[in-house]
């Protein structure tokens, strides 16, 4: 897939030939990577912040919502949900919290390995090379970072860097490659100027990246935000991306398509879109996970990063049965154990 194809399909309209796109993805994901469906348990273990991210809801600057930090007990009660749900992997995410200690962290992650045996990822956000090293050694396996957009000018403009520490998550996703950590990365799909080249950049880049997971979700303003008041201009309606589930679709089958054998989320903010089908129609073209939300309910609703996400209201439990039900109605299955990411020699990017 060269670039002026991924531009092409990034502008296509018509359903009749983007019929054709999703059924290439749906096609290289079987191939690639089967037809289980990865759940990975999600944990949102923190909503302090120290970024000033305008797109986001918890960004430090929000004074309206209570923060909150959970405690090494109640995480460890969600790992062991998850495993009583049949998830192979704990996802723990939080806002950049210094509060979330080194040694903390690292004596969270081992006791989730000792007890569970589950795999775990986090993302935690830009932390210190210590921090990353120890986590490694305590066992965690992945490492979520999205680079969200891959204009430095925008990415500038949309994540602030803290004084005297320049964001390069690029450096950080490289760095942790080479710790030994399954690296996830993506962007967000419509963010109030992102040009269609930028967009089919950040394409390429997931292949160049040659990422293990790839997540990407439509930009969702939210109203406490500098984004989300309409602090950017938007572009020309000619060059602006949309943030649309349409165009959430894309992308998610252009990544499978240039980096077949990644394993690829129906995210959260998609379903937030489309709640009755769009995790399905996200699992048709193209993904090969699902992320339910582990996190308590008191507490998943304080992690607003953005508005009306889906299923804040559902238990830990009603959430997995729901999705296993869409799974296999799909006709596909449930992975069984980590769903780690597969390497074969012979997958190509199409
Ligand atoms: N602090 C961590 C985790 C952030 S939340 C980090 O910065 O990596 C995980 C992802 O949610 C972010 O990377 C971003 O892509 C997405 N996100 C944040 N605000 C959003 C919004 N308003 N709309 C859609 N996605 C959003």
């Amino acid at each position: 897939m060269n670039r002026p194809e991924i531009l092409r399909w990034l502008r296509e309209g018509r359903p009749s030939d983007l019929k054709t796109l999703w059924s290439r993805a749906d096609a290289a994901r079987r191939k690639n990577v089967g037809d289980a469906v990865h759940l990975r348990g999600l944990v949102e273990i923190s909503n302090h912040c120290v970024r000033s991210c305008a797109y986001c809801g918890i960004n430090r600057a929000h004074r309206g919502i209570t923060r909150y930090r959970m405690t090494a007990h109640e995480v460890l009660a969600c790992a062991r949900q998850a495993v009583g749900l049949g998830y192979g992997t704990v996802v723990l995410q939080a806002g950049e919290d210094p509060g979330l200690r080194r040694a903390a962290v690292a004596d969270l992650v081992r006791r989730i390995k000792k007890d569970t045996g589950l795999a775990v990822t986090l993302s935690l956000g830009e932390r210190d090379d210590g921090d990353l090293v120890a986590w490694k050694q305590a066992g965690a396996d992945r490492y979520l970072l999205r680079f969200e957009t891959s204009n430095p000018d925008l990415y500038a403009r949309i994540h602030p860097s803290l004084p005297g520490r320049p964001s390069d998550r690029f450096a950080l996703l490289r760095r942790l490659r080479a710790l030994g950590y399954e690296v996830g990365s993506g962007v967000m799909i419509g963010i109030p100027g992102q040009t269609y080249e930028s967009l089919a950049d950040d394409i390429e880049t997931f292949a160049r990246l040659d990422l293990d997971m790839i997540g990407v979700g439509p930009y969702l303003p939210h109203p406490a935000t500098p984004l989300g008041r309409g602090g950017l201009p938007l572009l020309p309606a000619r060059e602006q991306v949309p943030n649309t589930e349409l165009m959430t679709y894309k992308v998610v089958a252009l990544a499978r398509l240039v980096a077949p054998e990644s394993n690829i989320p129906a995210t959260t903010a998609l379903a937030t879109l489309n709640r009755t089908h769009g995790r399905e129609l996200g699992l048709s073209r193209g993904a090969n996970v699902v992320m339910p939300n582990l996190t308590p309910p008191r507490y998943r609703v304080l992690y607003e990063i953005y508005p009306g996400k889906a299923c804040v209201q559902e238990t830990a439990t009603q959430c997995g049965f729901c999705l296993k039900e869409r799974i296999h109605r799909l006709g596909r299955h449930v992975g069984a154990g980590p769903g780690s990411r597969r390497r074969s020699a012979s997958a190509l990017p199409a």
